[in-house]
């Protein structure tokens, strides 16, 4: 029997997708599903040949080209010349600065998951404090200011950063519902900070175990992930970056503070990559997570600040602490070991993984009840019933892309946003039917835990959530 799915709303004018990887691959199904539009203006622009016959056999125009900073204005403005539509950007290598920009001039709503530059940018620029994701998303922070309002622009939409912004605010929710406190869900950014200090919450780890798995061991030299290799990559070269706490009583010493901006963050000399850190969650308990940069671990910690940015009364510690599929794990000790990037790459589809689940949510700490895991617990097997062309992985991230879009067609005037700054129960409420179990978890590990006693540790028992005592040495 065929299932009916709910339409969202209808977006009038041309629909262009940027990028049919494994993201766009896995967004086109939901945007057809979800909305009504009209199905010959909608574009993919992919530079891979391999993703024409795809397109071709869906009957889905096809620009067979790669966006850049000479062709966007002529590309973007010929395909949106009637002033309207939306422009879903799900590509690498394309500045999601100056496509919002555009957009904003052309009147046309605009998405992306990620504040990317354009190509060359990661690995070309020698400075490593202007190669951090806080230098990136400040620029977006700027734009927001200098051009309030105006067509809706979601920046980062997708599952972290994006959908895991809303699970913080569902987190907090529960949390205090849990502790005996009256809990009406509150409006403005500043309540919602007031609320997190109030519950004594210290940080957040966006806690994340992939255990997708296919039969075949990894090749040797072949790089493998559940999502964009390239994506994974650079970010994982970049800087280690957090959003860093006023409960923070130790300054890492090849740490570097920003002096410009919101403030909220803080980088590592070193590579997130390889950058270990202690966390937690529900499959594996205590693990080791890496302290890859994410655009959520500034925003959350920007969002949740209380005070003057520059001298805060309260800020969470906020940063991601991600184990990816045991393949990617190999794949980053092979390349990091080497010094080589594999130029082989691939990512696990939905049918070749012969198991696991994606387990993302965000652990928040130092509260009363010690930890609480909050998140999607989503299995391969659930995604590929649940949506075609997608592991676990994809489909956490493309039904946010869904959510932002309902938001943005929604809330069509708001300007610049991230999530943090969107209803996160609307957005959820969207979302929720793709993302297996959502499941709140306490805990009362502490990275204090688990330590090896014959090799004793720098740490600080005073506080066990200090990031000295995160930090694996
Ligand atoms: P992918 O590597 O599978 O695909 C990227 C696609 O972009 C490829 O098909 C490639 O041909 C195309 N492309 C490259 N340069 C282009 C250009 N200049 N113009 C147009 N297309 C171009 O990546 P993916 O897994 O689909 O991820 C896409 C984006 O989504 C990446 O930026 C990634 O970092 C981001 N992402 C975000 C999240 C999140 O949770 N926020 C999660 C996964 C991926």
């Amino acid at each position: 029997m065929a299932q009916s799915h709910p339409v969202h709303g209808r977006i009038d004018g041309p629909i262009v997708i940027i990028g049919f990887g494994s993201i766009g691959k896995g967004t086109l199904p939901l945007i057809q599903r979800h909305f009504e539009f009209d199905a010959a203006r909608l574009t993919v622009i992919d530079p891979n040949p391999d993703t024409h016959l795809f397109l071709a056999q869906h009957e889905v125009r096809h620009l067979q080209l790669a966006i850049t900073r000479e062709n966007y204005r002529a590309v973007l403005g010929e395909l949106f010349a009637e002033g309207r539509g939306f422009c879903v950007n799900l590509s690498v290598d394309t500045s999601s600065l100056d496509l919002m920009r555009l957009c904003r001039e052309l009147g046309v709503l605009y998405i992306d998951t990620v504040v990317e530059p354009w190509a060359g940018y990661y690995f070309d620029t020698a400075d490593n404090a202007a190669r951090t994701n806080y230098a990136l998303r400040q620029k977006v922070r700027d734009e927001k200011a200098a051009h309030p309002g105006g067509p809706t622009a979601v920046s980062c939409c997708g599952a972290n950063p994006g959908m895991v912004s809303w699970f913080v605010k569902e987190a907090l929710l529960t949390l205090a519902r849990d502790t005996g406190r009256a809990v009406t869900p509150p409006e403005r950014r500043e309540d919602w900070a007031a609320l997190m200090q109030g519950l004594g919450v210290k940080g957040v780890h966006v806690a994340e175990r992939d255990t997708q798995a296919r039969r075949l061991p990894r090749p040797r030299g072949t790089f493998v992930n559940t999502w964009s290799v390239e994506g994974f990559i650079a970010e994982g070269f970049q800087p280690a970056e957090l959003g860093w706490g006023t409960h923070e009583t130790w300054f890492p010493e090849n740490g570097h503070r920003h002096d410009t901006g919101c403030r909220a963050g803080i980088w590592l000399e070193r590579p997130g990559a390889i950058t270990r850190v202690h966390t937690w969650c529900p499959t594996p308990g205590p693990q080791f997570g890496f302290l890859v940069t994410h655009n959520e671990a500034i925003s959350i910690s920007d969002y949740y600040t209380v005070g003057d940015p520059a001298a805060p009364a309260f800020r969470p510690t906020c940063h991601y602490a991600y184990h990816p599929c045991d393949d990617a794990v190999l794949s980053l000790h092979e390349m990091f070991g080497s010094g080589r990037q594999q130029t082989s790459h691939e990512i696990l589809d939905v049918d070749e993984i012969v198991e696991g689940i994606d387990e993302l949510g965000v652990l928040l700490f130092g509260h009363e009840r010690n930890a609480l895991w909050y998140g999607s617990r989503l299995s391969n097997a659930e995604a590929r019933k649940l949506a075609p062309y997608q592991n676990a992985t994809g489909l956490q991230v493309t039904s946010a892309v869904l959510a932002g879009m309902v938001w943005a067609l929604e809330n069509p005037r708001a300007g610049i946003v991230e999530t943090d700054e969107m209803d996160h129960a609307r957005c959820l409420q969207v979302q929720r039917p793709y993302l297996g179990p959502i499941e709140a978890h306490y805990s009362d590990w502490t990275p204090l835990q688990d330590r090896w006693e014959h090799f004793p540790e720098d740490i600080d028992e005073s506080d066990p959530w200090l990031f000295r005592n995160v930090l694996a040495t």
